[in-house]
């Protein structure tokens, strides 16, 4: 028994279905129960919400998740040696847990959720960074998520959570902040994970805004920000020249020196300027 459920320790799980943990799938497992349950408050009060969780693995956050309390929990999982493992978490939690076997960067899961809907995954980051940019670029605002609980290298988490002025400032940061209030909840040092990665990782709360904070049109606020952190370190009437013959008019307009890079450029600048480029 664990200390959170009356499941078997997730050490035990592991061997007994003999879950090694492979590279390819980027897994690196975390086996401490209090550890995940921590995790899961970060996401909130899930009393009344259904969770979205992509890459439960052996399930150490998906029964964080549950002895938290989550409505109902959906996960998942690309591995199929985890699927009995998981099956067996459903046994104990009757009607609060869906497992799907599947690569969460192919299938819809929404059919499966009934809002409001929070997200929590302890991911692979290529496949974090790449849901993370889908889940804040949706065709309309309000998202399907009322928040985003999820596991980052440390250097992604601070391109998220960025302020101008700094070196990891760019399109992450403004992206995720433009329509969200975004936040670094926990730090995680390498060897809380079995097996270790070489990095320190740290959890990122996201909470979706109702609407943006400044007004713009998403396709033209990413395709100035994307041209003007393409080349951070050129003034922006350089970098910017591709988006618009006369740029320089434009920067002044929306209150942009032309001689300032991107990275000086805060949110409310860069939404203004996307709504002079749309001018005519
Ligand atoms: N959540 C578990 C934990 O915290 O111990 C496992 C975390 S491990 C970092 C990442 C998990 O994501 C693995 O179980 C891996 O098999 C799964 N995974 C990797 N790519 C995936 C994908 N494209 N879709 C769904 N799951 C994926």
């Amino acid at each position: 028994m664990s200390a959170i459920d009356n499941l078997p320790p997730l050490r035990e799980v592991i061997a007994t279905h003999q879950l090694s943990a492979r590279k390819s799938l980027g897994q690196n497992f975390l086996l401490d129960l209090n550890l995940t349950a921590k995790i899961a408050r970060q996401a909130g009060d899930l009393t009344q919400c259904d969770v979205l969780e992509i890459g439960p693995g052996p399930g150490g956050l998906t029964r964080g998740l549950l002895s938290e309390g989550a409505r109902k929990v959906v996960a998942v999982e690309k591995d199929t040696r985890c699927i009995a493992v998981l099956n067996d978490i459903a046994a104990a939690y009757p009607g609060r847990l869906e497992v799907i076997n599947g690569d969460a960067l192919e299938i819809d899961p929404l059919a499966h959720l009934t809002p409001p809907i929070r997200v929590a995954a302890n991911l692979p980051y290529n496949v974090g960074t790449e849901l993370l940019v889908r889940w804040l670029t949706p065709p309309d605002w309000p998202p399907f998520w009322q928040s985003l609980t999820l596991m980052f290298q440390r250097e992604v988490a601070e391109r998220i959570v960025a302020q101008p002025g700094s070196k990891a400032y760019g399109r992450l940061a403004i992206l995720a902040q433009w329509r969200a209030e975004a936040r670094i909840a926990m730090s995680l040092p390498p060897g809380a994970f079995t097996p270790p990665p070489k990095v320190s990782s740290a959890v990122v709360h996201l909470t979706a805004l109702p609407e943006p904070r400044f007004p713009a049109d998403p396709a033209t606020l990413s395709r100035v920000v994307a041209a003007a952190f393409n080349q951070r370190r050129k003034m922006l009437r350089a970098s910017l020249k591709t988006v618009a013959p006369d740029i320089e008019d434009r920067l002044i307009a929306a209150g942009i020196k032309p001689t300032d890079r991107a990275e000086q450029i805060p949110l409310e600048c860069f939404c203004a300027l996307a709504r002079e480029v749309r001018k005519p």
